[in-house]
């Protein structure tokens, strides 16, 4: 695929742009970093920690290596492991799944609400098993999952909440800010995030102080004290250099998130104007509770490739998020599930299409892809 072909119009993501946006202020930290010597869990993950959980509104933020590791120690730090199970999406990045695998404990799969493409919490209750220990619900393309809901089932099954917050940082929930809806919530900041790194990073929150210090554990080869190590532990650290360049992008990302939420508006307004009631595109669906960070803008089309195809002929880049479920991919195919196995992620997974949405898109842009989109229906 090419990413900034010449005849690009639209390209997927800028990250150029949004390095000069901010180009003063990220030098200066790298110079600082540079200069100092210090690389690794020193001041600037310190600082960095502070300001993000004080973000979230929650008490502790653990810094780790990536968004799968935060998910994984996350569920290590709950003694999640060998004989449980984790109720998972049916319909979210392979990463939810491989932290369950990771810590030896079971993905089960619950089916999403076609409307948000979230786990739908009105399932969750049949999915459970005397194994289940805990529940990961994903903040699919930005938009959180009913976090009440859920936690009232987990309240009722005495079940661990893990929110894999990946897509939605700085979006909310009745008035609530991701990273503080669960028992721990886990992050990303991998470069194409709403909030990314120049490289992998990631983060994990909590109102728990025990669990805060077995993270801190974790992360660090389950050292406490140097050379001293009260459990096994991993090496994922976030780094120094990672920490100061987020803790700059933490004071711009309300005003990306304020953009691509504009930018949503507009595709949205744009692509029904044209197309009234009769549509042939599914278009988001946005909870009246929620507020999105817009990661993607995802519609459903029937005839995707052909949609995708005309759209590529016309410059615009698109993705999708994602083509196979979990389920349906070789590397879980000793979990035993087949084609049918999940029928609402298998249509999803077939329709669905991400169209360019990012804070350094312009409104004509927006209006190009909109016209081209509408243009290129079946
Ligand atoms: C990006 C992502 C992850 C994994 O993050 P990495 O930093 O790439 O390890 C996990 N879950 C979801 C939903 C994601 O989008």
């Amino acid at each position: 695929m090419s990413w900034r072909g010449e005849r690009t119009k639209v390209s997927w993501a800028n990250l150029g742009d949004a390095y000069e946006g901010i180009k003063i202020e990220l030098d200066e930290a790298y110079h600082r970093v540079m200069e100092s010597g210090r690389f690794i869990l020193d001041a600037e993950v310190r600082s960095f920690e502070r300001a993000f959980s004080d973000y979230c509104d929650v008490r502790h933020c653990v810094g780790v290596g990536n968004g799968l590791d935060a998910l994984h120690l996350a569920l290590r730090a709950f003694d999640i492991g060998q004989g449980d199970e984790v109720l998972v999406p049916s319909n979210t990045f392979v990463a939810t799944w491989l932290a369950v695998t990771y810590s030896g404990a079971i993905p089960v799969p619950v089916e999403p609400d076609i409307r948000t493409y979230n786990m739908d919490p009105a399932l969750l209750e049949g999915a459970l098993s005397k194994r289940t220990r805990a529940i990961i619900p994903v903040d699919l393309y930005g938009q959180p999952a009913d976090a009440d809901l859920i936690g009232e089932v987990a309240r009722e099954h005495d079940l661990v909440v893990i929110g894999d917050a990946a897509q939605s940082h700085g979006a909310s929930f009745r008035g609530r800010k991701t990273g503080s809806f669960y028992d721990a919530e886990c992050f990303s900041f991998y470069p194409i995030k709403n909030m990314g790194a120049a490289g992998d990073a990631g983060a994990v929150t909590t109102n728990n102080t025990e669990i805060d210090e077995k993270l801190r554990m974790l992360r660090n080869y389950g050292s406490k004290k140097k050379y001293e190590h009260q459990i096994l532990g991993f090496n994922s650290r976030l780094d120094e250099l990672q920490a100061a360049f987020l803790r700059i992008k933490l004071n711009h990302i309300d005003e990306w998130n304020k953009r691509r939420g504009e930018l949503a508006k507009l595709y949205t307004r744009l692509i029904e104007e044209v197309l009234k009631d009769s549509s042939p595109v599914v278009l988001p669906f946005i909870l009246q509770e929620a507020v999105s960070a817009w990661h993607l803008y995802v519609v459903r089309v029937s005839g995707r490739q052909r949609v995708q195809d005309r759209l590529r002929q016309q410059g615009i880049e698109t993705l999708v998020h994602y083509p196979i479920p979990p389920h349906l991919q070789p590397s879980y195919a000793d979990l035993g599930y087949t084609a049918g196995s999940l029928p609402v992620a298998e249509l999803i997974s077939k329709e669905i299409l991400s169209i360019p949405l990012h804070e350094s898109m312009s409104e004509e842009q927006v209006e190009y892809v909109a016209k081209a989109l509408v243009k290129s229906l079946p």
